[in-house]
């Protein structure tokens, strides 16, 4: 999965847990710190596509964490969770560099919004030539936004697009219609709509129903996946 990897460093155990919960179920892979030195040491272990910093933190606090990454990675976008509302914290934070602030107590769907926004931008500059995600014959070019099965052209709205990327971001995997309704069209759907159903059926009468081998598959009173075998 490319572009969805995020480094947590919180130490409250309890809101730590929560978000990588949440976060990985809306198809993010996460790596969790909980301290301000180890947060630094998974930084550098691997690259990562957003970094979500708590301020209050032991052995480097946020701001102090920030800018020994800034140091090194300019670009890679940083959000701060903060209990701190004043000004002259956000000022220290926009100082350390980060990109972006969530207010604690926050809501979850605010954080994985900023999320959103932040990696859009960021991805934006930095999408390689040739970003593709692929399952079985079925192909989706990111960067042309070309969609094929077996080599043939099938042509997609912008939202089925984007439906189609969802699935196929969370390949293998049961994702709800609630999932579905905030990743998709960034609400939260009154649960009596019929409007996610209506785009998957667009979608796979155009992606499964020229084909012999069907990708979409519903599960009942749970959500939809795309399955690969
Ligand atoms: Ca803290």
């Amino acid at each position: 999965m490319e572009g969805r990897s995020i480094l947590l460093v919180e130490d409250e155990v309890r809101i730590a847990d929560t978000l990588r919960v949440g976060l990985t179920e809306n198809g993010f892979e996460v790596d969790v710190a909980y301290d301000g030195r180890l947060g630094y040491k998974l930084f550098q272990s691997k690259p990562f596509n957003l970094i979500v910093l708590d301020i209050n933190l032991p052995v480097y606090n946020g701001y102090e964490l920030c800018k020994m990454i800034r140091a090194t990675d300019m670009e890679v976008p940083v959000i701060m969770l903060t209990a701190l509302s004043g000004l002259e914290d956000k000022i220290e934070g926009y100082d350390a560099g980060a990109d972006d602030y969530v207010i604690k107590p926050f809501e979850f769907r605010e954080l994985l919004m900023k999320i959103r926004v932040l990696l859009r931008r960021s991805g934006d500059k930095r999408t390689p030539v040739g970003n593709f995600l692929r399952a079985a014959d079925l192909q989706m070019n990111l960067d042309t936004k070309e969609v094929s099965r077996e080599g043939v052209s099938i042509n997609l709205t912008a939202k089925e697009f984007q439906l189609l990327e969802y699935l196929l971001r969370n390949k293998n995997r049961v994702v709800s219609r609630a999932d579905i309704a905030v990743n998709v069209w960034d609400i939260d759907f009154d649960t009596n709509t019929n409007i996610i159903d209506v785009y998957i059926n667009y979608v796979r009468n155009k992606v499964d129903k020229p084909f012999e081998k069907k990708l979409i598959q519903t599960q009942v009173g749970m959500g939809y996946i795309l399955k690969e075998s």
